[in-house]
């Protein structure tokens, strides 16, 4: 029997819906006051990557569907590591702003992490921050990377329950892999991480009950790698030859084993932005909220 499809598409724009119904309610209860702040996310893009100029162009149409206020900010690729630091010390001063991201990847003179560290740990919506990473592996609540919290946001919206399951993650990446399997946990998976090195990957894989897959090959996971009725989360977004997207799993084949699996496209990569508004407008409430402590 064919898997159940678990469509990105339905559930993050279910998400969206409650983002922007609840900025509407915010800004229509604070309609007397002219000064009164929207929720603002200022994204910084160094350069002219193609794909990364059609992602900062995505994450402004959504910022507008939801009513964010979004900052753009596009930096020529020579630009310095000294002047990319000042602009995003401006911004985490900036009243208006609620929420940075630098679009990675950046170019090779600078350096990402010292960039990623400049952010204001409360403004970090992309959760790359090492303070967030830390918190986010003490399971205290913090800003998460988006694209795990999209996959875990999926599973649950679907009505999947993680607690005690095995999930088996293909990937150890500091964006997605890493920080997914420390939210599994957090939710009571019983959590494998795996990557290149890994011996006996087929069977491991074998043993999940879900399974992700993070690795950047496109149909690197084939029906002999997912066990009768398992849950599939594709991560990976693969440009073939024909230029066409395909995700890291062989959908064609998997679908027939598998109970549940997201597509590619349609599936965790339509999340990934929304969940960036979701922390954009949690960033919001925190500042807020710590200002109305003062
Ligand atoms: P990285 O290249 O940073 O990491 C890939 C991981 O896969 C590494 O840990 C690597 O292992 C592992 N890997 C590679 N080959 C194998 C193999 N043969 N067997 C087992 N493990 C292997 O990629 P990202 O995590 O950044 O991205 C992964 C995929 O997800 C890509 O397709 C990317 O485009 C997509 N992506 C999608 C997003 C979305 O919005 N949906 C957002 C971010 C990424 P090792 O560490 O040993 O090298």
């Amino acid at each position: 029997m064919s898997a159940n499809i678990i469509s990105g598409k339905e559930i993050s724009a279910k998400i969206r819906e409650r983002i922007k119904y609840e900025i509407d309610e915010i800004m229509s209860a604070n309609s007397d006051n002219p000064n009164f702040i929207r929720p603002g996310l200022a994204v910084i893009l160094v350069g002219e990557d193609p794909g990364s100029a059609i992602y900062v162009r995505n994450k402004k149409r959504i910022c507008e569907e939801v009513g964010i206020r979004s900052f753009g900010y596009v930096l020529d690729a020579t630009t310095s590591e000294a002047d990319l630091l000042d602009l995003i010390d401006q911004l985490n001063h900036d009243d208006r702003v609620h929420g940075i991201l630098c679009q990675m990847p950046l170019p090779k003179h600078l350096d990402e992490f010292a960039v990623i560290s400049a952010i204001s740990p409360v403004k970090d919506v992309d959760g790359f921050h090492p303070i967030n990473k830390g918190l986010l592996s003490m399971g205290k609540e913090c800003l998460v990377p988006c694209t795990p919290l999209g996959c875990v946001e999926m599973l649950k919206l679907s009505g999947i329950d993680i607690s005690g399951k095995h999930c088996v993650i293909i990937g150890r990446s500091n964006i997605v892999g890493k920080p997914l399997s420390a939210l599994m946990l957090n939710e009571n998976a019983t959590v494998t991480i795996t990557h290149s090195k890994t011996k006996n990957l087929k069977e491991i894989c074998r043993q999940a009950d879900i399974l992700v897959a993070a690795i950047g090959k496109s149909g690197f996971v084939t029906g002999e790698f997912v066990k009768e009725g398992a849950v599939v989360i594709d991560v990976g977004i693969n440009r073939d030859p024909d230029n066409k997207v395909r995700g890291d799993v062989l959908f064609e084949e998997v679908v027939e084993i598998a109970g549940s699996i997201t597509p590619v496209p349609g599936g965790v990569g339509l999340m990934t932005t929304t969940l960036l508004m979701q922390n954009t407008l949690q960033a919001y409430h925190n500042i807020i909220s710590k200002e109305a402590d003062l």
